[in-house]
């Protein structure tokens, strides 16, 4: 979950790593910390943000063309000073800076201090760097070698830097489950969590993948070595991101950035895969598989939070026009329920960052036990891209504020023309439903930049209900699963209490929750269903609550009922999940900015969850 850096070669390394924090900070930011070789090992580290760090370090000499930093999302111990990393061995001579977890750190723990450890820390990551130290000492190995037996011994999650003051111009870098990239420079090295913050140095990156330890060492050059002690050969890949992606382009935070780009994101995604002139539909990545999608017993969809709601609604689309059941689960309960996975079962991972530690083990366990796994995840070079038999990109672009918004549409997108292509080849609707949901996909990003004109109104209702200490968001069918991504948008960043529905499951206990105080947002754009969502509207409005609608241009029945009407441009039923989110996107933002809600960066929450 944390963003971790580290620099090697001729320049000041500080500036780097700070400037690298700072693109990693969405990862993780309830403390940083820097160490720096320079004849001594220096560190530095403090409770608080990037910023806080360079606060706390403005006044001290920091020098060195090797050094490491992080971004710290507390798992073991509280955010403080001294659990900040980096953390050192037990003679001080190593730094290491860890994202993840060791999970038997507390027998390890417990046998270093009957052999006379002691700890400072309440962190995990200081028993693994004692460990290190130890088997360095006794056994008088290279730094490298420690590190990979080390990793024997450890269990868990993790990607970790390592500098030793014995050898300034070395640097360790390990991972199990957690990113780590290795970006190559003219006799220079940045390594990351992610490209993020080596793009602006060097297109060249090496992934390393689980179980592999990589040495860099500025006579050498870079080595890698699996955990079986087997050397492996670095593959080069060049970055296709670029700097402007990554930073806020004229917006104040990069949520409102990110929202304002879905009209591009969706085109991006849909780029050379939707061909309307020759009636097609082509995703290059899972050609090869498409015969095994079109002939599933069952699609699972795996995922978690937002990529969890793009899941939900994929489950309609493929349901309804496909005709392939699916089931979709939460991948932190899939991989502990023993399910049932057949060999005819496609499952289909979707995560943002890829890393998503619950999904890859979902992943995994599918794998094992037969399944074809596809992927739809963000970030090339990821590990779920990387693991899965095949897969989509999301051509969303990075995705830095940490509530998803344009990864989500992107993500339906890819959903979309996946389901219309097997509802095309299984021959589940006729030829004249498929070329006119065809020509309203390719209309999606057309009708995204018009729902971009509802900002202002928007946030006129976020005015009005800023103070409210509830939310309720209903939705039918396709909607249903907006209506609880609209709700845990609100959560994650203005904190308030929501809760989605199907709008016809209020009556079966929310409807005790309405009263005049209760704002209630009721996604009303269906085609289908449409009475019985004006049904639902009359019952809270029979109750006294304060009705917010979405709903497609030219309606005016609801427009007479509810309290405030939000319209959208009218688009099939199985496209409007890309549209309607787009407001209660702007509803969430706009709240929580007047709240004073930290918009980009919420409390407790982290980007890319790489722990369970
Ligand atoms: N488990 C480590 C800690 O709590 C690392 C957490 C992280 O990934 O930031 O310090």
């Amino acid at each position: 979950m944390c963003g971790i850096v580290g620099y090697i070669g001729k320049k000041e390394a500080f500036p780097i790593i700070i400037k690298g924090l700072q693109r990693l900070e969405y990862r993780g930011y309830d403390s940083a910390g820097v160490a720096l070789l320079n004849g001594e090992l220096q560190i530095h580290k403090c409770k608080g943000k990037v910023q806080d760090l360079l606060n706390y370090t403005k006044d001290k000499n920091l020098h060195g063309y090797i050094g490491i930093g992080h971004t710290r999302w507390a798992t073991h111990g509280e955010p403080n000073d001294v659990n900040a990393h980096p953390h050192v061995s037990e003679v001080g001579n190593l730094a290491i800076i860890h994202n993840g977890i060791i999970e038997n750190y507390a027998t390890l723990k417990e046998e270093l201090i009957q052999r006379g450890h002691t700890f400072e820390s309440d962190t995990d990551t200081e028993v693994f760097v004692h460990l290190i130290g130890e088997i360095k000492e006794k056994q008088n190995v290279p730094l490298e070698e420690a590190v990979r037996m080390a990793m024997q011994h450890v269990v868990g999650a993790y990607a970790i830097l390592v500098i030793s003051y014995d050898h300034p111009r070395k640097m360790v870098a390990a991972r199990k489950s957690s990113p780590l990239v290795v970006g190559i420079g003219d006799g220079e090295y940045y390594l990351a969590s992610d490209a993020t913050p080596i793009v602006e140095y060097t297109r060249n990156v090496v992934y390393l993948n689980d179980e592999e330890i990589a040495c860099i060492d500025l006579e050498n050059g870079l080595s890698i070595k699996s955990i079986e002690n087997e050397v492996r050969t670095p593959f080069v890949e060049e970055l296709e991101m670029n700097l402007e992606m990554l930073e806020k382009g004229g917006y104040e935070h990069f949520m409102l950035k990110e929202i304002n780009e879905q009209a591009r994101s969706i085109k991006d995604s849909m780029r050379g895969r939707l061909r309307l002139e020759d009636k097609e539909i082509m995703l290059g990545g899972i050609k090869d598989y498409e015969d095994k999608i079109f002939n599933a017993d069952r699609i699972l969809i795996v995922a978690c939070g937002t990529s969890w709601h793009a899941g939900l609604v994929g489950e309609y689309l493929f349901e309804d026009l496909a005709r392939i059941p699916v089931e979709v689960e939460y991948a932190s309960e899939f991989r502990y329920r023993n399910p049932i996975i057949n060999k005819n079962d496609v499952v289909i991972a979707i995560s943002q960052s890829g890393e998503t530690a619950d999904t890859l083990a979902a992943i995994r366990l599918a794998k094992e036990k037969g399944a074809t796994v596809l992927g739809i995840c963000n970030v090339v070079g990821s590990s779920i891209a990387r693991i899965t038999d095949a897969g989509a990109y999301t051509h969303a672009g990075p995705e830095i504020g940490v509530a998803s918004t344009k990864a989500f549409t992107a993500q339906l997108t890819i959903l979309s023309l996946m389901a219309l292509r097997a509802a095309k080849q299984r021959q589940t609707i006729s030829e004249e439903r498929y070329e006119f949901l065809l020509k309203e996909l390719d209309r999606v990003p057309e009708a995204i930049e018009q729902v971009m004109k509802c900002e202002a109104q928007v946030k006129e209702i976020a005015a009005v209900f800023k103070d409210a200490r509830n939310f309720l968001y209903l939705g039918r069918g396709y909607n249903f699963p907006v209506a609880l991504e609209g709700a845990l948008k609100l959560k994650e960043i203005s904190y308030i209490h929501a809760e989605g529905y199907p709008a016809a499951e209020m009556k079966h206990g929310p409807i005790a929750l309405i009263d005049e105080e209760m704002p209630i947002v009721v996604l009303a754009t269906n085609q289908h269903a449409y009475e019985k969502i004006v049904s639902n509207i009359q019952e809270v409005k029979a109750r006294k609550g304060k009705v917010i609608a979405v709903t497609s241009k030219q309606d005016e029945e609801i427009s007479k009922i509810a309290d405030y009407v939000i319209e959208i441009p009218p688009i099939a039923d199985p496209f409007t999940p890309m549209v309607t989110t787009v407001p209660l996107q702007f509803l969430s933002y706009h709240i929580a900015l007047m709240r004073d809600c930290n918009v980009d960066q919420p409390r407790n929450l982290a980007k890319s969850v790489t722990v369970e």
